[in-house]
């Protein structure tokens, strides 16, 4: 059927989103419809949503009343929510917002175009059905042109932390086929790109469903099928974080040294609470594991302050952990109940200022760590993979090393994008570094 269809699609929250507006861009842009880059262009507008904190909730529906101003000049208009909003809220965003034509959840995006027409047809869509199978591993995800590449290898979670939605609203675990990702890999670096960035909810709990290959298999095949690809991957759970990967990880140069391993709380009693199957010994000893096969890995992590019934014991237990393992960066938030989750019916008893006191604590110890390990990097030569001109300033250059820091450097010669150059560190900030190409 020919169609007349702009689509611009906004994406909030994790890579997992980013990487499905990828898949989602393709499914429509196979049914024959344009994609566009500004919602002016478009008659179609999709918000590829997230439903992990209130906050990004609270964002999509101001989203939305700044976008109903596109539907009263007129003209036929359609506004879709996709992921874990639609998946959580369902018919809510429909009927109460009255903007919403269609709530697509994460398993059913194959099904976008059908309900694009149907809304211009004056029917709302919704489907929010979770699949166990869905990995959508036939489909080549419509990449921007770039040099890093983001490879989704599996979809859902089985860990079921008692904070978190994303097993309610992406469903279960199911991974990819590994020859599939090699394949994949393969591709990228023919047509140009030097980083792929294999992403998962869980990823060390990957199982190729027609091998049975684990994560750590994968990644040495990937690292195998193209030596001079940089390869990352996120995130990891401490649960999961076997002998076997941290020993591919060390053995493969082209396997990043960066490792993300969320801790969340210092406090056994906490991640008890949390649901988190490990305890601060376990995490410190895999910690000592990753160090004493690679001394120089980045590490970072996220934490949670202020979880339901955190004294201040457990929030210096918090603290003590940051200045034991000292974490390259982290990602730091407060609290945030989120409803059906197992943590929704625990009383919220930290008040809200109290977390962000503690959250502040935290920060501003994270940030004078980051800054210490930093200055450690000064006068060191590392080889950083150009990207382009510095966003801040055009003048300069930026790139990433191969343990995931930013790195401003003055472009002395001519610099291709996508080119590795050593870069001698000559200052920092907590969270950059600056030098100068040595060559
Ligand atoms: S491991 Fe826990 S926090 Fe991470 S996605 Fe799964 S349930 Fe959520």
């Amino acid at each position: 059927m020919e169609n007349k269809f702009s689509v611009y699609i906004e994406t909030y929250g994790c890579q997992m989103n980013l990487s499905d507006t990828e898949i989602v861009s393709r499914v429509v842009k196979n049914a024959g419809y344009d994609l566009v880059d500004s919602p002016r262009k478009a008659n179609v507008v999709l918000l590829n949503t997230c439903s992990v904190r209130e906050n990004a909730e609270r964002k999509i529906f101001e989203r939305l009343s700044q976008l109903k101003k596109f539907k009263q000049n007129g003209e036929p208009f359609v506004i879709g929510i996709l992921g874990c909003m639609a998946e959580r809220l369902r018919h809510k965003l429909l009927e109460e917002t009255q903007v919403v034509d269609l709530s697509v959840g994460p398993d059913e995006y194959r099904k976008v175009p059908e309900l694009i027409q149907k809304a211009f047809a004056g029917e709302k869509g919704i489907a929010v059905r979770l699949s166990r199978v869905e990995t959508y591993d036939d489909i080549e995800p419509l990449r921007k042109e770039g040099i890093s590449a983001w490879i989704s290898i599996m979809r859902g979670c089985d860990k079921f932390c008692t904070y978190c939605v994303v097993p309610y609203t992406r469903g279960r675990e199911r991974s990819r086929p590994l020859n599939s990702i090699v394949n994949e890999v393969k591709k990228l670096w023919d047509e140009g790109y030097k980083e792929v960035t294999l992403l998962g909810q869980n990823v060390n709990s990957y199982r190729c469903p027609q091998s049975n290959a684990d994560f750590a298999d994968l990644l040495k095949a990937c690292a195998l099928a193209v030596p001079k690809m940089r390869i990352r991957f996120v995130t990891s759970h401490p649960q999961d974080m076997s002998d076997k990967l941290i020993e591919t990880i060390a053995e493969y140069s082209n396997i990043c040294k960066y490792i993300h391993l969320p801790i969340q709380s210092g406090s056994n009693r906490i991640l008890e609470l949390m649901g988190r199957n490990y305890t601060f010994e376990h995490y410190l000893g895999r910690i000592e594991k990753i160090r004493s096969l690679m001394p120089n890995c980045a590490l970072s992590t996220d934490i949670i302050a202020g979880f339901p019934t955190e004294t201040i014991d457990d929030h210096q237990a918090t603290l003590r952990a940051l200045e034991i393992i000292r974490f390259d960066g982290a990602y730091m938030f407060r609290y945030s109940p989120r409803e059906h989750t197992k943590a929704y019916k625990m009383p919220d008893d930290v008040p809200d200022k109290e977390k962000i006191r503690r959250l502040n604590e935290i920060i501003d110890l994270q940030n004078k760590i980051s800054k210490e390990i930093n200055e450690t990097e000064h006068n060191k030569i590392h080889e950083v993979l150009a990207e382009g001109p510095s966003k801040k300033d055009k003048t300069k250059w930026q790139g990433r090393t191969d343990t995931n820091k930013v790195v401003i450097f003055e472009p002395k010669r001519n610099v291709a994008t996508g080119e590795l150059i050593r870069v001698k560190i000559t200052n920092s900030t907590c969270a950059t570094l600056f030098g100068k190409i040595v060559d």
